[in-house]
């Protein structure tokens, strides 16, 4: 078998019209949000007009991380010290993160073979814990049965703002994520859909809480020259009421952004192409078993996850061990010990400890491999073929 060369960690460059645009923010000296000449609407107000005309929201907040948009979403949600928040059993650390930074506890609910929230749980654990927001992480960009999330929330009045870091461009039933509740939070991180190194995005279409944010974010009453914010009765005095804490976009990564958003909708193309390949190659290898995806889901591939659901841990121990010679990059979200990223609950020792029996058993055998666009046709095919191999060396070896 020849060892595949490529690695998954290297994204695209940044494409000639974004570097031209950086460059000019540059030349202008003007980085900083608010530096902007009379009239002029800065480049992250540009940035911001567009990305709530592509996501048809009303308005919208460029900041300093994915993360940091969901932090601000608690708080301007009205989300109190001590108060449980509901999330994904299954995600990334910055979620559980972003409840911890306005003082409130994860409530973690389980997730279901098809790696989204499973609603059973999240029904029990509403009415167990009386709380009253949802911060669901869409994670690894699979959505779940978004109708009827939305129906079971509205009847229990409970607030939903969406983790969309992995779901940028996919839709439910032909609606957008990120505008199914009261705020979506997107991350333009190296790693997601669109690429400014750091960065974050919250949309919203209620006036009051995109105040608090605006104001949180730290716009020095500088609110009226935001791209898309709500008009400026609105902030008459959540502007004196809302603590400053800065955590603002610059101009450089909205100028990096914005021909990139332009293409999103290419490049989503140009993932699927490459999820539905090695997808197709890896739902044909026995012992292997791929999330279920319902059709009402419109996805983005920017990762493929797969479960060997017969491994135990030294087995799924030497599959990682054997891909990683042959040069195939896979995640692991069974290990013992948090590596490279911390996705496993027992590693969030901050909160109080949780039993996920379900999300436990599914994720001892859950695999996780990125498709960067740098990966051409032939090399999903490749990676497939390897995954194939190694896949029946393991299950000989554990047979024998
Ligand atoms: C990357 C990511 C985020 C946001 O990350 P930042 O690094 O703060 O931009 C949020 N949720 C998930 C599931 C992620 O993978």
């Amino acid at each position: 078998m020849t060892p595949f060369r490529g690695t998954s960690t290297q994204q695209e460059a940044i494409p000639d019209a974004a570097v031209a645009a950086a460059a000019d923010v540059m030349r202008s000296g003007r980085l900083h949000r608010y530096n902007t000449l009379d009239g002029e609407p800065s480049v992250v107000s540009r940035l911001e007009r567009a990305f709530a005309d592509y996501q048809g929201a009303r308005y919208c907040l460029a900041c300093a991380s994915g993360g940091y948009a969901m932090s601000l979403a608690l708080r301007a949600a009205g989300v109190e010290p001590g108060a449980a928040v509901l999330t994904n059993g299954f995600t990334l650390a910055p979620v559980p993160g972003a409840i911890a930074s306005v003082g409130a506890r994860p409530v973690l609910v389980e997730i279901t073979e098809d790696l989204v929230i499973d609603l059973d749980d999240l029904e029990r654990k509403i009415a167990r814990t009386g709380s009253k927001v949802l911060l669901l992480s869409n994670m690894r960009g699979h959505l779940c049965d978004m109708d009827a999330l939305a129906a079971m929330l509205d009847a229990a009045g409970v607030v939903l703002i969406e983790d969309c870091a992995h779901t940028m461009g996919a839709r439910w039933n032909g609606r957008l994520s990120g505008s199914f509740g009261l705020a979506g939070c997107f991350s333009t991180q190296t790693y997601k859909h669109i690429n400014s190194g750091e960065g974050g995005l919250l949309t919203s279409d209620d006036a009051a809480f995109m105040a608090r944010a605006i104001i949180s974010s730290g716009s020095y009453m500088l609110y009226e020259r935001h791209g898309a914010a709500p008009p400026r009765e609105t902030f008459e005095t959540i502007r004196l009421e809302t603590p400053n804490m800065s955590g603002r976009m610059d101009n450089l990564r909205a100028a990096i952004l914005l021909p990139q958003l332009a293409s999103l909708d290419d490049n989503i193309d140009r993932w699927n192409e490459r999820y539905d390949l090695i997808a197709a190659r890896l739902s044909a290898i026995p012992g292997i078993a791929l999330p279920q995806r319902p059709d009402a889901e419109f996805y983005v591939g920017s990762s493929i996850q797969f479960r060997l659901p017969w491994a135990d841990a030294e087995t799924a121990r030497a599959f990682l061990a054997a891909n990683g010679a042959l040069g195939v990059e896979l995640k692991w979200f069974g290990g013992a010990e948090p590596v490279g990223f911390t996705s496993s609950h027992h590693s969030w020792a901050y909160i109080e400890p949780q039993d996920l029996e379900q999300t436990d058993r599914i994720l001892a055998g859950l695999f996780d491999m990125r498709i960067p666009l740098t990966f051409t046709l032939e090399d999903c095919e490749h990676i497939a073929r390897i995954i194939a191999h190694t896949a029946s060396q393991t299950s000989l070896d554990g047979a024998a």
